[in-house]
């Protein structure tokens, strides 16, 4: 059987995260793990190393009010240590956090040079799709995932033109008009792990197959684990 593959989660967020980790290399499941600062993911480099299932991103999250211009500095820094970045984005939806005008100007940059790099990008976009898509489209990234995508079906379809991925949850099941709309060749499976659920159960390692399970009855693709493998493959060859 080929490997299951999850393509956004949070180790970090985890207090048991030495277990988590156990768990999943036992289980042989790649896991691109997102951080929210370059801080963040030097510690988890220093703890964790690289290892074959586990990856971890170079972040810069847009509700991370702790981001300062030096952040920006040091993610650039970093940013030839590793092919994957995340979790990045936008965010207009709370009134805490970055300002809206200083995350625009940080995720210009970060897309502007991750595309030129080639990096695989997971991007967190909410309340902020058209500035997003416009951004995006400005720079073209030949490898960009839209990770949990809740916005509108249209600005979807831009995304979708701009030659972006999407990394789906069990979550997203209740929004099938979203979900059918993604070409089967652009999809992957996340968790967002621990903020997400499967079945009412709080996500943990050993539940990623049952994610797939629960998306692929949804999405009726008994072929869902190969698909997405193939998919994955495609993205980590994409020049
Ligand atoms: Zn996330």
């Amino acid at each position: 059987m080929q490997g299951l593959i999850d393509t956004h989660f949070h180790l970090d967020m985890y207090k048991n995260y030495n277990e988590i980790y156990k768990k999943i290399v036992a289980e042989k499941q790649y896991t691109l793990c997102m951080t929210n600062s370059p801080g963040v993911y030097l510690s988890c480099k220093n703890i964790f190393g690289d290892s074959k299932y586990v990856k971890f991103a170079l972040g810069f999250h847009p509700l991370n009010s702790n981001l300062k211009e030096k952040d920006l500095r040091d993610f650039m820094k970093m940013l030839s240590w590793t092919e994957y970045v995340g979790e990045i984005g936008l965010d207009f939806t709370k009134r805490t956090g970055i300002k809206k005008e200083q995350q625009i100007k940080w995720f210009e940059k970060i897309v502007e040079t991750c595309s030129k790099e080639n990096k695989i990008m997971s991007v967190h976009i909410r309340g902020a799709e058209e500035i997003a898509l416009k951004i995006i489209g400005q720079y073209c990234p030949r490898r960009c995932i839209v990770h949990w995508y809740t916005g509108n079906v249209e600005f979807q379809k831009g995304f979708i033109s701009l030659g972006c991925y999407f990394s789906v949850n069990a979550s997203m099941v209740k929004n099938m008009n979203i979900l059918s709309v993604i070409p089967k060749d652009r999809l992957l499976i996340e968790s967002d792990g621990p903020y997400s659920k499967v079945n009412g159960k709080r996500f943990f390692p050993t539940l990623l197959l049952e994610e797939y399970e629960l998306i692929a009855k949804s999405l009726n693709e008994p072929e869902l684990i190969r698909v997405i493998f193939d998919n994955f493959k495609n993205l980590l060859l994409t020049k």
